[in-house]
């Protein structure tokens, strides 16, 4: 595959980076995963406005515009077949040998970006719709979980904890029993016709997905949303969850916990947001 690093296009067995490069030895960066089909990118504009903020929050400079990225995106996507890509950019602080702490003030950003091959756009399909089993764990990362950090190691320990079950996601809940979100996604429920995700803070990553759904729901539906707390009580009791990531769309739960979600089997809910979500995923 053919891979941008610093400037360049090049083959991917020729993109080398230091070990000294922070990113490497202290999870210094910040990434972004795009999915984008024959071509066309979902929530372009966000993804890239999500990487500059958290650039910003952690004052690394990179000084690649909206349109720089658009344009290394669309040059990275038709040299590798313009097929279902999932796009990786990551920019890290840089390489930096003393090995100190603080921000070194003199060194350039490391900008990477390559593609991989991701399934096709999920469909709002019940009878093909893959169903999710999930477990329930209390949250153990940080508090800047709305930086899209690089260092994902509290994200994987918690991943590892549901793939080691046989189980898809691990969905997480705070000190006081509040639901956060999972390892890779949010999550929504729905509760008598309701649709309800809790607000964004610094414990839950800023979905994309998240956003647009929000946004489809309240412009494009009927359908009752609340941003606001939900308990576990709440999400075991639900009548249906749903997890959302750039590459599952809006995915149906069927099992937490090893107990069903309702009657086990993707809601109608879900399928109307997911219908929602294939309709307008490229309209922003
Ligand atoms: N939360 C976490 C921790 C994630 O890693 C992801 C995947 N980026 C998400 C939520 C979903 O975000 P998005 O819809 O932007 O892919």
């Amino acid at each position: 595959s053919v891979v941008y690093l610093n400037g360049q296009f090049m083959p991917a067995e020729d993109a080398k980076i230091s070990p000294m490069d922070r990113g490497f030895l202290f999870g210094d960066g910040i990434y972004e995963v795009i999915p984008s089909y024959a071509g066309l990118c979902v929530g372009f504009a966000a993804h890239i406005q999500r990487l500059q903020q958290g650039l910003a929050a952690l004052e690394i400079r990179c000084t690649l515009t909206a349109q720089d990225w658009k344009e290394l995106v669309q040059q990275l996507i038709q040299q590798n077949g313009a097929g279902n890509l999932g796009i990786y950019l990551h920019v890290s602080r840089g390489t930096d040998s003393k090995r100190a702490h603080a921000y070194p003030q003199d060194i350039s950003a490391t900008i990477f970006a390559y593609c991989f091959d991701i399934a096709a756009e999920p469909e709002a399909d019940i009878d093909k719709a893959p169903r999710y089993k999930v477990m329930t764990s209390t949250d153990l990362r940080w508090q800047r979980c709305h930086i899209k950090s690089t260092a994902l190691l509290g994200n994987v320990m918690h991943h590892q904890q549901a793939a080691a079950l046989g189980l898809n996601e691990c969905i997480l809940f705070d000190q006081q029993g509040f639901l956060t979100e999972g390892s890779s996604t949010n999550v929504f429920i729905v509760k008598n016709d309701v649709v309800i995700t809790p607000p964004l803070s610094s414990q839950i990553l800023p979905g994309i997905t998240r956003q647009l759904l929000l946004n489809m729901l309240r412009q494009h539906s009927t359908i009752q949303v609340e941003e606001r707390p939900v308990s576990k009580n709440e999400v075991l009791c639900a009548d249906e969850v749903w997890l959302t990531s750039s590459s599952k769309e809006v995915a149906a739960v069927i099992e937490v916990d090893g107990k069903a979600v309702a009657n086990g089997e993707p809601g109608t809910l879900w399928l109307q947001a997911q219908q929602l979500f294939s309709l307008y995923k490229y309209e922003e």
